[in-house]
Formats: C-alpha cells, structure tokens, sequence
C-alpha cells in the first residue's frame, strides 16, 4: 500500500488550522465551561480539533470561519433531507408558534404513528422517544417481558447506543478481545460489572448456536444492526437474517433489529424491507426525525400490547413532542413522494461516489474496499472485505485519518470511521467536485 508523504500530511493540516482559527479559539474557550469542549464523548477525536460551525444548507455546512464544507458527515445519520430543508423548517415553524411541547395528546402523534405503521414491515404498532438508547431499553425490556427470560444476545462490533446494558463489546481493542474472549467487554470506566448480554460473532452462525447451547432458555432476544453500519458498514451474508429469523422464532425469543441508522436511510420500509426479513420489534431513530430528537419502536401486536396495556413501562417528558414529530411527519413526506424517488437519487449519486472513490484510489495504489451503498456506505483501506467485527481491524485507519484531514483541507467534510453519508439533496456537481478532491488528495 502506498503511504503519504510526511509533507504532505504536514501541509494538509496545516493549512486546514490556518483556515480555521475561529474554531481553536472556541474550542479553547468551550474546555474551560464544557466537559472535554464537545458533547459527546466520540466528538472530541476530531482532528485537528472539533470545528465550530455557523449553519448548514442542503448538503453543505459552513464553520464559524466561513469554510464551506460538502458534508457526508449528516450529523451523524439524521440529515437526510440535508441542512434546514425549507418544508421541514417551515413544519416544523408552524408548531413552534403552537407550542414546543404538551406533556400530553395532539394530533400529529396519530398522523404519524399512522404513517409509520403503514411503511415499517414488522409495525403493527408504534411507540415514541427521543434517542437511539433510550428506545433500545424499551426494546430490550419489552422482550425480557414477553420472555420472562434475563438475558439477549448481540453481536460484536454493534452499535446500540451508550446504556451499560448495551455498550459492552462495541469495537473491542485486539488487546481486549484476547483479555476478554467471548465475555461481554465494557467500553468505558463505571460501567456496571455485570452486563445481560451474551456477544456473538456477526455472520457466524455457529457462534449464535453456541450462545444460544449456553444459555438454554435464557436469551430473550437476539438484537442486531441488520446492515452493520457501526463497524465497517458490513452486509449480513446471504441468509444470515433468515438463520436469526428462523433460530429466534424455534427458541422462543424475539428478533430485534436495531434500525437507528438503516431506518428510513436504506429504504422507506427500512432494512427490514430491504433484506425481506421481518423482525418482531425494531427501534427507530436519526434519519426517522429528519434532524430533530425522535426515535420509534415498531412492532407486532403481541408485543407492543405489552405496553399498550402498561405492564412495560414506556416513560418520558418529551416523548412524542409536537416539534420533533411535525419534522418527521414533513421528512417522510418528501421520502415517500413519487414512489420514494429520494431513495432513487440517494442510491444512484451514493453508488456514483462510492464507486468512483473506490477506483481513484485503486489507480493510485491503495488498497480499498467498500461496502453497504447508496446512502450508506463504508469505505476502508484494506485488501479483503470484511464479514465480521474483527476483520475490519485490519483496516489502515493511520492513513485513513490523513485521508479524512486531506478532503477536509478540500472542503469535503467526513466521518473519521470510514462511514460515509448521502443525503437527498446531494448533487451530481457534489459529486465531482468530491470526486476531484479525492484525486487530489490520492495523488498527494
Ligand atoms: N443504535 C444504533 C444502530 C446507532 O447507530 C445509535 C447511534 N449511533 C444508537 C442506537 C443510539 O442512538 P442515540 O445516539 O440517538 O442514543
């Protein structure tokens, strides 16, 4: 693999902080008052430092400095429609003279539950709260429930937000994993010692048979990211989400899919629907609320009676404010219009990019896989795609950082994990115009 000149490095960043030393000063000021500077613990990896931004427009954000950015970066997943789309803004707007919250029943509650339930594949029913985390412990105590069962499974390099109950065995160091094996590893300090999860190996079959041997008629559930965007983007293998499907339903657990991020990006119907496989229950979250704080749970009858009858307690002051729903109730609006003809844009111009940079920087002698696609996809300077969590640490994320600070330098703003975003209204001209930029920086 080629590797990039010291200089070159060395004059991409410094010319990115010569550009932007509004944020320094920021940032310098914020770690005085905010914890670390930022708020979010992941967030403060950036390099050279977190940026400051002033305002984002359609798929392009602008820091305090007045650099302009094409952004893939979409807030982490929510921005599908990109930065303040004027109908949602304006939805939204509506209800800001209305009130920002009720603590109780309003309209837009019912239209979009109804709109939900009418896409997502396994919704019978849904259930409303505002992140990721918080809806995947509903989830999770929902099938304990149903079960009567302590524990689930998950799988090794997934994503389902930054509960104890959860963070355990996401993106383990090598170091960790031959310290730990197969045991639940927590990813921080104070996390609870003793964690209700039982971790397997994505696409590894005899690994979820295993588990399940172990832990005979205690597993309430098994639990995944369908398409594996938290760890390298990585596609169930053909059949794998039939195997989950067809185990959990002969071992009386529930199949959970965790569609926070392949939930209204990959489809309209979600991942559910794109892979054809239908879970009992899934959680909702970024792109569902268009930018704004929502996530959803879905699910069957059987269960989500569960909580329609209160034996599963489903609390929150904010769930279902009027604000966050009338910014999803617009979002799938225009996803759903035309027969989802965002989706087919999404697709084409994320296909394009995703192609295209894997090309250039072949031509230019790095080895590079990617994989998911469209709206989503992983781009990893590797040799071999990867099936699993631990295949992608062979991934050279030394010179995928410079590659990150070098398109940042070309005003492309993205990810530091190698995930990339396309939002709706990306253009074909963002489109060249990254492309070049990565020329460039290949070339350099
Ligand atoms: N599940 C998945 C698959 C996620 O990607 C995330 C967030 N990255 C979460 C859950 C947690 O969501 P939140 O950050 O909104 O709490």
């Amino acid at each position: 693999m080629r590797s990039p000149s010291v200089n070159a490095i060395a004059s991409r960043e410094a010319r990115v902080r010569a550009r932007t030393s509004g944020s320094l000063e920021r940032y310098q000021r914020s770690v005085k008052s905010l914890a670390g500077g930022v708020s979010t613990s992941v967030r403060r990896a950036a390099r050279p430092y977190p940026l400051y931004f002033d305002h984002g427009s359609k798929a392009h954000i602008f820091d305090v400095d007045g650099n302009r950015y094409i952004d893939y970066a979409l807030a982490w997943g929510p921005l599908i429609l990109g930065h303040a789309p004027p109908e949602v803004a304006a939805r939204v707007a509506e209800h800001l003279n209305r009130g920002f919250t009720f603590g109780a029943q309003h309209e837009l509650e019912i239209e979009v539950a109804e709109r939900l339930v009418s896409l997502i594949p396994c919704a019978d029913q849904v259930a409303y709260a505002n992140s990721g985390t918080e809806i995947v412990q509903v989830a999770l105590r929902l099938a304990r429930a149903a079960t009567d069962r302590p524990l689930y499974l998950k799988f090794e390099g997934h994503y389902h937000g930054w509960d104890d109950s959860v963070l355990v065995s996401y993106r383990p160091t090598p170091e960790a994993i031959a310290q730990w094996g197969d045991q639940p590893v927590p990813v921080g300090a104070g996390q609870r010692r003793i964690s209700d999860a039982v971790v397997a190996q994505w696409n590894d079959v005899a690994s979820v048979e295993r588990a399940f041997r172990h832990n005979q008629g205690d597993i309430s559930a098994v639990i995944c990211e369908p398409l594996l965007c938290n760890s390298g983007c990585i596609p169930p293998a053909p059949g794998f989400l039939e195997f989950l499907r067809e185990l959990t339903l002969r071992e009386g657990a529930l199949l959970i899919f965790d569609e926070v991020i392949t939930g209204f990006r990959m489809a309209l119907d979600g991942a559910q629907g794109f892979y054809g496989v239908t879970p009992d229950v899934a959680t909702f979250g970024k792109a569902v609320g268009g930018g704004m704080p929502l996530s959803v749970l879905a699910g069957t009858a059987q269960y989500m009676d569960l909580i329609a009858s209160g034996k599963v307690v489903h609390s929150g002051t904010f769930n279902g404010n009027p604000l966050a729903l009338a910014s999803a109730a617009a979002t799938i609006d225009i996803l759903a219009r035309n027969n989802g003809s965002a989706y087919r844009e999404m697709w084409r111009l994320g296909e394009r990019l995703r192609t295209g940079m894997e090309s250039i920087l072949r031509q230019s002698g790095f080895s590079v896989v990617t994989s998911g696609g469209g709206p989503v996809f992983q781009l990893s300077l590797m040799s071999r795609p990867a099936t699993n969590y631990r295949e992608i640490l062979a991934a050279d994320m030394t010179a995928y950082s410079e590659l990150v600070m070098a398109l940042l330098d070309e005003g492309v703003m993205v990810l530091p994990d190698g995930r990339w975003y396309v939002s709706a209204v990306h253009t074909d001209s963002d489109i060249d115009e990254t492309l070049a930029a990565v020329r460039r920086a290949a070339e350099a």
